[in-house]
């Protein structure tokens, strides 16, 4: 059974007593957060829609092993920045950079695989045959499958279409895939989408235990609580712009408040 993720979020306009957080002044932080030793860089990312600037300036890093969560409310930017770092969406200006080498767009494929949000690749096949297929691409076999079957719990579903799936195992059959593919850094829109709170702590725990020295993570969550659980560094984004980074304990330092939660860290800094 499928749930909605129930924690609530800053990012909620109708939560009781919910302040104002964007109408709050301007408090960008021009700086690129850089990890010590940055497996992947954005440097200067900007995406414009007219006049409109869906990405303004982003630079952020992301070290060996790390995940790195990507926060901020709808319209934030979360998903122009994934297709963009993808080299999916062309960027107006800016660069991504692997290992301190400039990545163009024809070569991130190798290095990164994306999982946009809401996807249900081959709706016509059952889950099974995607998975072996994906495995078969990427030269894996039936022990990787099964391994990522069991870590996100696919199992009941094996035998149904893709199109027949709930909304949560089509999110669960997104993460296999993500798990079997074997390109060292997972891009990820809103991983936990469509799981209830107990679900999302489980899939938190697979991301923790697969996230490491071969695998590092990009994902953009929603939900200030989530993104808490399972994150070791964030990109605080609003209206494009990038308005804090760091670890938790970097970002409370940041605003002088020792036991401030995330939520707390993105009213401050927006
Ligand atoms: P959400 O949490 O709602 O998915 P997001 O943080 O992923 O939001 P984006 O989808 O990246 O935000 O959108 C960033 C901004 O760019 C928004 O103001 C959006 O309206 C705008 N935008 C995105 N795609 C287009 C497009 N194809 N044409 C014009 N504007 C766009």
């Amino acid at each position: 059974m499928d749930g909605n993720v129930s924690s609530t979020s800053v990012f909620d306009s109708e939560r009781p007593g919910a302040e104002e957080p964007f109408l709050r002044p301007e408090n960008s932080d021009p700086r690129p957060h850089v990890a010590a030793c940055p497996l992947f860089e954005v440097i200067g990312l900007t995406k414009r829609y007219g006049d409109q600037f869906a990405l303004a300036q982003v630079s952020f890093a992301a070290g060996r092993g790390e995940i790195v969560g990507l926060i901020g409310p709808n319209g934030a930017g979360k998903t122009t920045l994934l297709e963009t770092i993808a080299g999916l969406l062309p960027a107006d200006s800016g660069e991504v950079r692997w290992e301190g080498t400039s990545l163009p767009p024809a070569r991130r494929r190798d290095a990164m695989f994306y999982l946009p949000d809401g996807i249900r690749p081959y709706q016509e096949q059952p889950v099974a045959r995607v998975l072996s297929f994906m495995a078969g691409v990427y030269g894996k076999g039936s022990r990787e499958t099964a391994d990522a079957v069991e870590a996100v719990a696919l199992a009941p579903v094996l035998a149904k279409r893709v199109r027949e799936l709930s909304k949560g195992y089509a999110r669960r059959l997104l993460l296999a895939l993500g798990l079997i593919a074997p390109q060292a850094l997972l891009l990820m829109d809103e991983p936990f989408d469509g799981f209830d709170l107990r679900q999302t702590q489980a899939i938190a725990r697979v991301l923790r235990q697969r996230a490491g020295a071969r695998r590092t993570m990009i994902l953009a969550i929603h939900q200030l609580t989530d993104a808490e659980r399972v994150c070791d560094r964030f990109v605080l984004l609003a209206e494009g712009r990038i308005r804090g980074a760091g670890t938790l304990a970097e970002l409370r330092a940041r605003i002088g408040r020792a036991s401030a939660s995330l939520e707390e860290i993105f009213l401050a800094l927006t």
